[in-house]
């Protein structure tokens, strides 16, 4: 699994270092911007799940920065790390799009504990392990768990190769040759029944108590998955 990518803006080279080590030592991965400008651009280049941002900084300050971010990226979490602590400052890093605030001098494990905060709302995954779906079922080709309305649905090997297969290849229609070829390999007998039998297995897991069906059958052609007849 990817790390978490912080991204740490903070001209005092000492402090910005530290912060990058412990963050380090607690499991993530951590960049230093040391100025508002380098700051942007990194963010427009690299992908962080969070943002610890200065508000002093040379170049292009921390509130500016901010409202630059949020121009592309509303959802990024943004803590602001600063030696200003009156009300304004903190409204105005509010006003910024900033999400949180810690004042300094800090003890990291406070910083810990919001950054914790964030990366468990914004269910953080890595990239690659993109969840599956198709209307209201979803499966994480991770763990290869399963649900549809919420529910967990229990599949077979087979039954999940089969599933993820479909999802993967979503409003196309699958020719048997296909199919067969995807989760049983090339050399198995595309005229047995066999995608029929196991594609009844994974309709009645995933269909049968549900709407919309998303597993059709085209006679004389194959299978697709979609919300909708096609
Ligand atoms: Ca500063």
């Amino acid at each position: 699994m990817e790390k978490i990518n912080v991204l740490i803006v903070e001209d005092e080279q000492r402090l910005a270092e530290l912060l990058k080590k412990q963050l380090e030592d607690s499991g993530l991965s951590a960049e230093i911007a040391y100025d508002g400008y380098v700051g942007k651009e990194l963010v427009e280049k690299n992908r962080y799940d969070l943002i610890i941002l200065d508000i002093n900084l040379p170049l292009i300050n921390g509130y500016d920065l901010c409202k630059e971010i949020r121009q592309t990226n509303s959802k990024i979490p943004i803590i602001m790390l600063t030696a200003f602590s009156t009300p304004d400052n903190k409204i105005a890093g509010f006003d910024a799009g900033a999400d949180d605030y810690v004042v300094k001098p800090y003890d990291f494990r406070e910083i810990l504990a919001r950054v914790n905060v964030f990366l468990r709302r914004s269910d953080i995954k890595a990239p690659g392990s993109k969840k599956l779906g198709l209307a209201d079922l979803e499966m994480d080709p991770d763990t290869k768990t399963v649900t549809r309305a919420c529910k967990k649905i229990d599949l077979t090997a087979k039954e999940s190769q089969l599933l993820e297969m479909f999802l993967r290849n979503k409003e196309k229609l699958l020719s048997r040759e296909f199919i067969i070829e995807k989760v049983w390999g090339i050399d198995f007998d595309p005229s047995t029944n066999i995608i029929d039998v196991y594609v009844n297995y994974l309709r009645k897991k995933i269909d049968k108590d549900f709407y919309p069906k998303l597993i059709h059958t085209k006679f004389g052609f194959g299978f697709y998955c979609s919300e909708k007849e096609i």
